[in-house]
């Protein structure tokens, strides 16, 4: 294989490393590898250096009674062969790829008549659909880097999942406003018990299960009501109401702790009516930290422009899937055919889930081996986004930004894989 050389200093480059997306990481090239990386996180870091922790696949597969390297044409074949023959196939993953693969793999679920869902769905849905209700109180990352002088993380953890999100973003930057950085700011973190708050001006535990509560307290001391009964601690909640109150503009950010689980949607309904108050007396914002691939709002975009709703799409004759009211997992049964792109749902999905992935056909686009290699009937090896092939992908406050190609690979990117399967199943249907 003669290997383009791509040799040079790339500033600006993208991380796909989470939902950040800085876009100021400084990457040097040399023989085609990675050689020195500056500004990026221990997370990044893993994602481009991957060498010491993940294995490519190297060649497409198919299974015939297991797994044996095809050329990739019979790898088309067969993938194509699976979704002409499924009766209701699900188009699953999608948030860890580009928004032009996001985009074709919508096409394929139109053109099979599949179901289309992402990964992240699980934390979207409540959200969403108290968003879609009530509007909603949001800003870009960069109007909270200028203006937010009061940050709340609640129920989520940035440094173990955003880790940048404090100093480049939210916390520690000097902004239009706020010209002293941290110093100009209060940190609260709410119901994390870590390295958040210690570092956090003040910070509030609480019962697990308690988050309607708490967040319905605060609400009633910052109107000067009554809270009643209250099992958490009050004094703390009561220097957290005073530092609210200070506040002229805040931001919300909150995660799986709250937005998963059975209580999530009393929780997102709780926390919009406390912004919806605040916002009578300064600016508030919520703001929705994704636990999932890089471009989760990606997905989400896209989905919005072509289908209305963010929470997924069912194309099939007789649809089965309502998007914001079916468990994609309780109709799991109901599939005979996965193409599974960016996701790893034999690692994700409950045990008593995967089996039903293992009973049907599955298809799977993945850089690596991962456990749902194991259990996919056809493998096609790809390119990495964001390193090995170019692509967009939305940051976490919907900023569009175009991911680069730095190093030379011999695979094929997520969208051409996508595409050709794509353009088979319209030439075999025409
Ligand atoms: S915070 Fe996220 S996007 Fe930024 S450098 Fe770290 S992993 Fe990459």
């Amino acid at each position: 294989m003669d290997v383009e050389s791509m040799d040079g200093l790339y500033e600006a480059f993208v991380c796909t490393g989470c939902s950040c997306l800085c876009d100021d990481i400084c990457v040097r090239v040399k023989a085609n590898r990675i050689e020195g990386l500056t500004n990026i996180c221990s997370t990044g870091k893993d994602r481009l250096l991957w060498e010491e922790e993940k294995v490519k696949i190297k060649r497409p597969m198919i299974r015939t009674g297991r797994l044996e390297d095809v050329d990739y044409d019979k790898a088309l074949q067969s993938a194509v062969r699976i979704l002409l023959q499924a009766k209701r196939p699900l188009i699953f993953g999608l948030d860890s790829i580009g928004y032009m693969a996001q985009k074709i793999a919508l096409d394929i679920a139109r053109e099979v008549r599949g179901v289309y869902v992402s990964d992240n769905i699980v934390y979207s849905v409540p959200f969403y659909l108290e968003a879609r209700k009530r509007g909603i109180h949001f800003a870009s990352l960069e109007e909270i880097k200028d203006r937010a002088d009061l940050v709340i993380f609640w129920g989520c953890n940035p440094l173990d999942s955003h880790l940048r999100l404090l100093s480049r973003f939210s916390v520690y930057p000097r902004g239009r406003f706020i010209e002293r950085g941290i110093q100009d700011r209060t940190l609260i973190s709410v119901g994390i018990d870590d390295k958040l708050s210690r570092i956090s001006n003040l910070s509030i535990h609480m019962e697990p299960g308690t988050d309607q509560e708490v967040s319905e307290a605060l609400r009633r001391l910052l109107l000067g009501d009554q809270i009643g009964s209250f099992r958490g601690d009050i004094e703390a909640l009561e220097g957290m109401a005073y530092l609210v109150g200070k506040a002229s503009y805040g931001v919300i950010f909150f995660g799986s702790g709250i937005s998963e689980g059975t209580d999530a949607r009393g929780n997102i309904k709780s926390l919009f009516s406390l912004v919806d108050s605040l916002n009578h007396r300064a600016q508030f914002v919520l703001f929705p930290m994704d636990n999932c691939g890089y471009n989760a709002n990606g997905v989400v975009q896209l989905l919005l422009r072509e289908v209305g709703s963010p929470l997924g799409a069912d194309f099939s004759k007789d649809p089965l899937f309502k998007p914001g009211e079916t468990e994609l997992l309780e109709i799991l049964d109901k599939f005979d055919a996965a193409l599974v792109v960016g996701a790893d749902p034999a690692s994700t999905f409950p045990p008593g889930k995967v089996n039903l992935l293992e009973r049907i056909p599955v298809i799977l686009l993945d850089p690596f081996v991962t456990s749902t290699v194991s259990i996919s009937d056809v493998v096609f090896p790809v390119a990495i986004t964001g390193v090995e092939a170019e692509d967009i992908a939305y940051k976490m406050d919907g900023l569009p930004l175009k991911l680069k190609r730095i190093i030379d690979c011999e695979y094929p990117s997520d969208c051409e894989v996508l595409s050709d399967i794509y353009s088979r199943l319209r030439g075999n249907k025409n």
